[in-house]
């Protein structure tokens, strides 16, 4: 019989947390298994030839206004401060995003913009985030037309794009992430704390990880060595009395019963440039471009001091299991009937006392970093 008290399977942000929770805090043998050959699940990162740190499946910026999050990840990493900026290419025109007054004043002469300011913060109040479904909601003509212009050019083709639907069909939270912003701030997050670990993610799971108590294996089909029916859960072939806390996929950990939850999928293209800069923003997003979303420059982030540089591109494309190009699950695709088809999914593992879905994948959410260590915590919490 096994002598772990529980099983993670999967060494991202949720596995990594509970994991390092149940050995500090309750003495617990916790064995972690991860698929890949390497730590930290999507948020991995590297240096490159070019001493330039990498996001391996695209860009991960940490910020938070939970500080519980942010002291619980400060007891395992030191970090270098880093306030994200994104910009969009529309035409020739770069504009801050998300939209604010800047952007505003970019897009139209400065009277037109001025009235429209005006417009804006009367109805709304100076420093208001509102999410572009509700500007367009709008019974005053003149902001109806530019929340009609703003939807257009810079969510429209864009989240077609990224989730292969439209944007009228896709959970309304989704594009109020990016509100327009009725401030000068050009930040594309607005917390209180956002940093970079300074050693990098990898780094700081590592160190989550590192409890006694947690063995880590990686390259591992956890799936080939759990079973679970009958309300029981068999590990190498016994019988599993611990908890078992999954990060996957629920459809693939019950084999798809009721059919394969939908997720989006992105195909990286990393380029090294022999030129000190590509880009004058960390992130350029091209919203009516025809194949990518993003193009982002890491060197943006910790500023290393070389003469290349690195950028990536992001081209979004559904999930397939059965292609070796398209089978990383990055976004479950939100929308009412897949929600519903989850919700089978959920109710099958509510049969297992013993299991915990834990996370982006496993709880079909939209989880940021901070998300889903707090969801983590408070999971643990409740254990
Ligand atoms: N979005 C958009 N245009 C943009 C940026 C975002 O239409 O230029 C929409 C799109 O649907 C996207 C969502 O807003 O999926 C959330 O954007 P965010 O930057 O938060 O996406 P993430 O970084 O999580 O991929």
């Amino acid at each position: 019989m096994s002598t772990y008290h529980a099983v993670v399977v999967g060494a991202g942000f949720s596995g990594a947390v509970m994991a390092e929770r149940l050995a500090s805090q309750r003495g617990w043998r916790v064995l972690v298994l991860e698929q890949r050959n390497h730590l930290a699940g999507n948020c991995f990162d590297k240096t490159d030839v070019n001493g330039i740190r990498i996001h391996q499946y695209g860009p991960h910026l940490f910020h938070t206004n939970k500080p519980e999050v942010w002291h619980y990840l400060s007891q395992f990493t030191e970090w270098q401060p880093y306030e994200h900026k994104v910009l969009a290419r529309v035409g020739d025109m770069l504009l801050p995003l998300p939209f604010n007054l800047n952007s505003l004043y970019r897009l139209y002469p400065a009277e037109h913009a001025q009235q429209l300011e005006q417009l804006l913060i009367q109805r709304y109040g100076a420093g208001a985030k509102v999410p572009i479904l509700q500007l367009k909601q709008t019974d005053e003509p003149e902001l109806r037309q530019l929340a009609d212009w703003i939807y257009q050019n810079i969510f429209v083709n864009y989240t077609m794009r990224q989730w292969g639907i439209k944007a009228e069909d896709i959970a309304p939270e989704v594009l109020a992430r990016v509100p327009v912003v009725l401030s000068r701030d050009d930040r594309y997050f607005h917390d209180q704390y956002q940093a970079i670990p300074v050693d990098g993610y990898t780094a700081l799971i590592g160190r989550l990880l590192s409890q006694p108590g947690v063995d880590v294996h990686l390259q591992q089909d956890a799936l080939q060595r759990l079973k679970l029916s009958q309300g029981e859960i068999w590990l190498d072939g016994e019988i599993f009395k611990g908890k078992l806390i999954y990060t996957g996929m629920l459809d693939q950990l019950f084999a798809y019963q009721f059919g394969e939850l939908p997720y989006r999928s992105l195909q990286f293209e990393f380029k090294q440039l022999d030129f000190p800069y590509f880009q004058t923003a960390t992130t350029v997003n091209y919203p009516n471009e025809d194949t990518f979303t993003r193009i982002t420059e890491f060197k943006h982030i910790l500023t290393e001091q070389c003469n290349s540089t690195t950028i990536v591109t992001e081209y979004p494309q559904d999930y397939d299991k059965n292609d070796p190009q398209k089978n990383i699950p990055y976004y479950p695709v939100f929308t009412a009937d897949n929600q519903e088809k989850f919700g089978q999914y959920k109710a099958l593992a509510a049969q297992y006392p013993q299991l915990i879905p834990l996370g982006r994948l496993a709880e079909y959410k939209y989880f940021n970093m901070d998300d889903a260590v707090l969801n983590a915590l408070k999971s643990f919490a409740e254990l």
